[in-house]
């Protein structure tokens, strides 16, 4: 977003013209941010056979899908619907990697069948499939290094307790399952978690997750996965991708040498390519005096946005309607009735009511993660490309609320 003239703009559009047409509370969306991430992505890694896949769970608007795709990207899936929405999309069902965690052999089955790549991330699934198909459908194999990656503790999925992988000390027995069942093995995989600081950190996991590789003769690709951190307050700090991309690059080479093969390097980021594409827009209805407090009250709440209840994430946020009035000290609360904070102790430019606050980071498990919560409609989505803006999702209506209920006679 850039202030232009005292008016804030998305990629050259006027904010507050897009809240007068489309209203609010509005989700918008710039292609060109995506492009620039991905194209960060694409430049940092260059000298290798490289496959980006987006993992579309933080952001699964159809559009979205289909830009990512004629960008050059495949797809990180981790529900069966996921796929079908991909498909749809356009995808080739070898560009989609099917994630999931704690599926069933079913929903895995039914993955098969639609011809995507498998990545199986338990023991228990991995013995069921094979079982099943043995060396004709070749796997990838999810492995947990045990390695924290930074971040908060709802969100990293590296460490030594978490659900996710099969841990770096079972491989021993992995080998023995994958030998049993005449399996093939077509890549291994990480993904540690989200909102990686230390690039060091994810290096040692890249070691040990190439170390496991060695065991395996048919690979085709590593998938180092994802959890690059993106920077959510104004001088906040963001993973290195090029110093990252230098490291793994030489190292990837090295290890492809010694492997005797030229594997695909695969990285599946969500958050790293849709956050900072995306803005929130809420008016408030609401300025509060209490006690010890001034509370701006938004047409909105957690049922549109969470992360900061969920997670303590932290969206930045912004007074689009007054760019230079004086600052004053500012709790944002949703309308939501039960505690919905979207930020503490905020200094923003004086609000009255009537006022349109923009949240920042909003492209990443913003809108995906949005419910009906008090019966509120999800909002519409806005989509700015090449400087012209397009509805990509009606806001919802009552019709909306009540399609799948069931009325009974009493
Ligand atoms: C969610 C998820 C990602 C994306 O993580 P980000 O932090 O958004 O980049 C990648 N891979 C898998 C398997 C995931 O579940």
């Amino acid at each position: 977003m850039e202030l232009v003239n005292n008016k804030y703009q998305v990629d050259g559009v006027d904010v507050l013209s897009l809240i007068e047409k489309y209203g609010s509370p509005l989700y918008v969306y710039e292609t060109a941010r995506m492009k620039v991430q991905y194209e960060k992505f694409t430049n940092a890694f260059k000298g290798v056979k490289l496959k980006i896949n987006f993992a579309c769970k933080a952001l699964t608007n159809i559009n979205i899908l289909k830009y990512f795709r004629q960008l050059g990207a495949g797809l990180d899936a981790v529900s069966i619907q996921e796929i079908q929405l991909s498909l749809k999309a356009g995808y080739k069902p070898k560009d989609i990697i099917f994630t999931p965690n704690c599926v069933s052999i079913n929903e895995i089955k039914e993955a098969v069948d639609l011809g995507v790549r498998i990545n199986i991330d338990n023991l228990s699934i991995l013995e069921q499939f094979g079982h099943i198909y043995s060396k004709k459908i070749p796997v990838c194999i999810r492995i947990n290094p045990h390695i924290m990656g930074g971040g908060h503790e709802k969100i990293s999925t590296g460490h030594i307790d978490s659900k996710f992988g099969i841990s770096v000390y079972q491989v021993p027995h992995l080998l023995r399952v994958i030998k049993a069942n005449d399996m093939v093995v077509e890549g291994v995989h990480m993904h540690t978690g989200s909102d990686i600081l230390d690039a060091d950190v994810f290096l040692n996991g890249t070691e040990i997750l190439m170390d496991v590789a060695k065991n395996f003769p048919d690979l085709e690709y590593i998938d180092f996965g994802s959890g690059f951190k993106v920077p959510y307050k104004p001088d906040d700090i963001q993973t290195d991708i090029d110093d990252l991309g230098n490291k793994l690059v030489k190292r990837f080479k090295d290890f492809c040498k010694e492997y005797g093969k030229n594997l695909t390097l695969m990285f599946e980021p969500g958050k790293f390519m849709v956050s900072e594409s995306g803005y929130f827009f809420a008016r408030v209805n609401v300025v509060k005096q209490t006690t010890a407090t001034v509370f701006a009250g938004l047409d909105t709440g957690l049922n549109h946005l969470i992360r900061p209840m969920f997670y303590d994430a932290y969206h930045h946020i912004v007074n689009v309607s007054k760019p230079h009035a004086n600052t004053r000290i500012y709790t944002v609360v949703g309308y939501i009735c039960e505690t919905d904070t979207f930020g503490w102790n905020r200094k923003l430019n004086e609000v009255t009511e009537g006022d349109i606050l923009a949240f920042y980071n909003a492209g990443a498990y913003c809108f995906a993660m949005a419910s009906n919560y008090n019966s509120r409609f999800r909002p519409a989505e806005v989509l700015i490309h090449e400087k012209k803006d397009y509805l990509i999702r009606h806001r919802e209506t009552l019709e909306d609320l009540l399609k799948n209920q069931v009325e009974i006679e009493f």
